[in-house]
C-alpha cells in the first residue's frame, strides 16, 4: 500500500443554475491574455449537447485517453502510443481546431460613441480578435446553451449513439425538452493522459496534492497533450507556443483560499477535499472493465481514519494536516461513503479526480383539464417522483456519462437521491419518519441518519464544509529541489518573464 493525497472535487449537478459565473471567475483571473482568448478553463455545457470543444466526447474523432491492447489488456494511449506519437510528432492529425472552438471576437464599441449623427441607431458588429475583420459568428463556447438549435446541436451528442429512435424524439420533443448542465474542469486526473503523452516532460502532476500543471519553461507546444486529453482540458497558447491548461488555483489552495470558480459558484454546486488513495493500485484499476470502473476506482480511495492507511500515508511524506483535511473531506462523503459523485466518462481510464452527483431526472407528468397527473410512484413508495425507468432522461443517457454504460451504478445514486427527498419531504409533512417513507430508504440501501445528513451537506452546507482545503506546505515539498527562501521570493501569481514560442 503506497498512500497518496489528492485535492479532490465534487460537482452537484442538482444544484447548478448555468449561470457561468465560474467561467467569467476564471477567465478573468487566468485567460484573459493574449493568445488565450479562446481558452474556457472552466466551462459549462447544456446537456445532452455537443458541448466545446465540439463533439469533445467523440474519441473516434479525437483519440483522447487510453485504450487497452487487444493481446495482453496493458494500456496505450489512443492517439497510437508513444511510438505512433513519435512518428506524428511534426504532424498532429487528431487536435481540433479554431473552428471546433469558436473564434474569439469583439465588438467594435468605438462605433457606438463615434458614429456620425445619422437616422439610424449605431451598432457595434462583432469582429474577430485574430483577424480584427467583420465576423460571422457561428459558435461559442455554450453555444448550444439550454438546447438552442437542439435539433442541429444537441441532436449530434456522441452520448445519444445508444438511444433508440424514441427515445430521442421523446427527449427532443418540443415542450417536453430536458437538459441540465455540465461545468467542466480539468480532472487532475491520477491516469492523466496529457502527461504521459508530453514528449518534452513538461506535465507533471504535484506529488503533495495531485494537481496537474504546464512547466511553461520546459513546454516546446509539440500540442500531444491536446489530443492525449479526452477532456480537451489543455489548450494551445497561439501566441506564447505552450500548452496551458487549469491550475486548480493553485496560488489560492497555497493560501488557504477555494479556487476562484468554487469561491464564487452561485448555485454553490462546488465541494473540494482531500482524497487519500492507494498509488500501488493504479494499474489493476485502469485495467478493469468498463462496467467495473466506477468501483474500481472507489476502492483504491481509502479510509482516512483506517490506521493502517494512516501510517501508510506517513511513511509516504504525507503531512498530518494533509490527512486531518483528508479525515473533514466532502469529497470522500459523497464519493466513498455515500457512493452519489460518479467519474466523468471513466471509460477514458484516465482516473479522473473530479466526481460529479448526477442532477434529478424530472418527473413524468401529463397535463389533463388544467391538473398535472404524475406518473405511478417509485419502487412502490411515493408516486411524486415518477420511477426510474420511465425518466424522461433516460438511464441509459446518463449511464453513458457517468459510469461507462453501467445504468445499475446509476439506478443505486438515483434510489439514494430520491430516498433523501421523500425523506425530507415526510420530514417537512408531519416531522416524523411514516410509512411512504421506510421503503424508500429501504430500497436504497441507507438509514435516515445518512439521508438526513446528505440533506445536510447538499442543501445547507457552511462554506467552511464545502471547501476544506488543507495547508498545502509547497516550500517544504520542493526542499529537496530548490532552497525555499528563493523559491519564496520566485513564486507568485503570473509569469516574472514572458513565455516565448522555442524558449
Ligand atoms: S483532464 Fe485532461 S488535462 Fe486534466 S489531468 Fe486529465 S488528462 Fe490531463
Ligand atoms: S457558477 Fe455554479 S451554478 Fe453557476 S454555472 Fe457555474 S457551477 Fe453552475
Amino acid at each position: 500500500m503506497k498512500i497518496q493525497a489528492q485535492v479532490s472535487m465534487v460537482f452537484h449537478l442538482d444544484k447548478c443554475i448555468g449561470c457561468h459565473t465560474c467561467s467569467v471567475a476564471c477567465k478573468n483571473i487566468w485567460t484573459d491574455r493574449k493568445g488565450a482568448e479562446y481558452m474556457w478553463w472552466n466551462n459549462v455545457e447544456t446537456k445532452p449537447g455537443t458541448g466545446y470543444p465540439v463533439q469533445w466526447e467523440d474519441q473516434d474523432k479525437y483519440k483522447g485517453g487510453w485504450q487497452k491492447k487487444p493481446d495482453n489488456g496493458s494500456l496505450d494511449l489512443k492517439m497510437n502510443g508513444r511510438l505512433g506519437m513519435l512518428g506524428n510528432i511534426f504532424f498532429n492529425p487528431n487536435l481540433p481546431t479554431l473552428d471546433d472552438y469558436y473564434e474569439p471576437w469583439t465588438y467594435e464599441y468605438d462605433n457606438l460613441t463615434h458614429a456620425p449623427a445619422g437616422d439610424d441607431q449605431p451598432t457595434a458588429r462583432p469582429v474577430s480578435m485574430i483577424t480584427g475583420q467583420p465576423l460571422e459568428i457561428k459558435r461559442g463556447p455554450n453555444w448550444d446553451d439550454d438546447l438552442s438549435g437542439s435539433q442541429v446541436y444537441a441532436a449530434n451528442d456522441p452520448n445519444l449513439d445508444d438511444m433508440s429512435d424514441d427515445e430521442r424524439q421523446m427527449m427532443f420533443e418540443i415542450e417536453r425538452l430536458v437538459f441540465f448542465y455540465l461545468p467542466r474542469i480539468c480532472n487532475h486526473c491520477l491516469n492523466a493522459g496529457c502527461a504521459a503523452a508530453c514528449p518534452s516532460g513538461a506535465i507533471y502532476k504535484r506529488g503533495e496534492d495531485g494537481i496537474v500543471l504546464v512547466n511553461q519553461d520546459q513546454c516546446r507546444g509539440w500540442r500531444m497533450c491536446v489530443t492525449a486529453c479526452p477532456y480537451k482540458k489543455v489548450y494551445y497558447n497561439w501566441s506564447t507556443g505552450k500548452s496551458e491548461k487549469c491550475i486548480l488555483c493553485y496560488p489560492r489552495l497555497e493560501t488557504g483560499q477555494a479556487p476562484a470558480c468554487f469561491h464564487s459558484c452561485v448555485g454553490r454546486i462546488r465541494y473540494l477535499g482531500v482524497l487519500l488513495y492507494d498509488a500501488d493500485r493504479i494499474d489493476e484499476t485502469v485495467a478493469a472493465e468498463d462496467a467495473d470502473l466506477v468501483e474500481a476506482q472507489r476502492a483504491i480511495i481509502m479510509d482516512p481514519h483506517d490506521p493502517a492507511v494512516i501510517a501508510s500515508a506517513k511513511a509516504n511524506g504525507v503531512p498530518q494536516a494533509m490527512i486531518d483535511a483528508a479525515q473533514k473531506s466532502p469529497v470522500y462523503r459523497f464519493v466513498k461513503e455515500w457512493k452519489l459523485a460518479l467519474p466523468l466518462h471513466p471509460e477514458f481510464r484516465t482516473l479522473p479526480m473530479l466526481f460529479y452527483v448526477p442532477p434529478m431526472l424530472p418527473i413524468q407528468a401529463l397535463v389533463n383539464d388544467g391538473h398535472i397527473e404524475v406518473t405511478q410512484g417509485n419502487e412502490g413508495t411515493l408516486d411524486y417522483f415518477g420511477t426510474l425507468e420511465q425518466a424522461r432522461l433516460p438511464l441509459r443517457y446518463m449511464a453513458r456519462l457517468f459510469s461507462a454504460g453501467n445504468e445499475d451504478e446509476v439506478a443505486a445514486v438515483y434510489r439514494k437521491l430520491i430516498a433523501v427527498r421523500i425523506y425530507r419531504r415526510a420530514n417537512n409533512a408531519s416531522g416524523e419518519l411514516n410509512e411512504d417513507t421506510r421503503p424508500a430508504l429501504d430500497a436504497a440501501g441507507i438509514t435516515a441518519e445518512e439521508a438526513q445528513a446528505i440533506f445536510e451537506l447538499t442543501a445547507k452546507p457552511t462554506f467552511d464544509e464545502r471547501f476544506v482545503v488543507p495547508p498545502l506546505a509547497r516550500e517544504e515539498n520542493i526542499e529537496p529541489l530548490i532552497d525555499p527562501f528563493t523559491h519564496k521570493t520566485e513564486a507568485g501569481f503570473g509569469f516574472r518573464r514572458d513565455a516565448k514560442r522555442g524558449q
